[in-house]
């Protein structure tokens, strides 16, 4: 029977290349967006366009009602969801003293009470089905911390531990819990580096390129796979070797 995954942040970079692979892999999709109206309903028409099975839901993962009137939606559409891969991240670049309280709290609430929020919105269908994959998506940088981005880097260690800890929990309702650790991959996110940037980052990595949104995917589809299945509570740092 045809799965159904729930990928938060998906109007573009790494979750709208996994919305096109997880589609064009037999998936019932849910593009979860909260700004980017546009963009997440081309994306949906472009896949609708080839017949592929995916519906954009607007919520903020921030606000756990929203989510889970996405969730009853999308319930409503496809079924159970089946998979739930937390992608939905903001990234901001400071100094430690120029953080205010409002950026931590937003950092926070955003990629770290997301996470909570959308698993808690999807986890107990998974523990009814005894059956669930949740893949969240981290950074290196909350395995390692990066300099000007300590609050970035905090939640981010913050989504490791809640991956790891949930995966002991739900281990035994037959629920595998994972994490990916993406290094410099080439989003918007990143849109904020200059060439010279980029060009020191290639040199620093072992494998010599910046990522792409598709290899980000393609690792969470084979964590999404039953060809996973005795892989839970880790953390695999896709990064071309940056952080050895
Ligand atoms: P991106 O291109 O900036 O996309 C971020 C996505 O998150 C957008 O679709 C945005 O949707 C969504 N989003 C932001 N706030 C949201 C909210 N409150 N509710 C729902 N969706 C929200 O970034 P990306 O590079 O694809 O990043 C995806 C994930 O990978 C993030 O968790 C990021 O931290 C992580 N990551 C990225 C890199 C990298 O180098 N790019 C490296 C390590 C980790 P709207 O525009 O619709 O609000």
């Amino acid at each position: 029977m045809k799965k159904t995954v729930l990928i938060t942040g998906a109007s573009r970079g790494i979750g709208a290349s996994m919305v096109r692979l997880f589609a064009e892999n037999n998936y019932n999709v849910i593009i979860n967006y909260c700004n980017s109206k546009e963009d997440a309903q081309n994306l949906e028409k472009e896949l609708l366009d080839k017949d592929l099975s995916v519906k954009a839901i607007r919520a903020d993962v921030k606000d756990y009602t929203q989510v889970v009137s996405m969730v009853e939606e999308a319930h409503k559409i496809f079924g159970n969801i089946d998979v739930l891969i937390n992608n939905a991240g903001i990234a901001q670049q400071k100094l430690f003293t120029d953080i205010t309280d409002e950026d931590f709290d937003n950092m926070v609430n955003v990629n770290l009470k997301g996470v909570f929020n959308c698993t808690k919105a999807v986890l107990r269908d998974m523990i009814n089905n005894k059956y669930g994959k949740v893949i969240n998506i981290s950074s290196m940088w909350g395995v390692v911390g990066a300099s000007c981005e300590v609050h970035y880097s905090a939640v981010k260690a913050g989504v490791i531990g809640m991956t790891k800890a949930l995966a002991k929990e739900v281990g035994p309702s037959g629920i595998n819990v994972n994490c990916i650790a993406p290094g410099v991959i080439n989003t918007q996110m990143n849109s904020n580096l200059d060439e010279y940037t980029l060009n020191s980052l290639k040199e620093e990595t072992p494998l010599g390129i910046i990522g792409e949104g598709e290899d980000i995917a393609n690792l969470a589809l084979f964590l999404a796979s039953d060809k996973s299945k005795f892989i839970t509570g880790q953390i695999i740092t896709a990064d071309g070797g940056l952080t050895i």
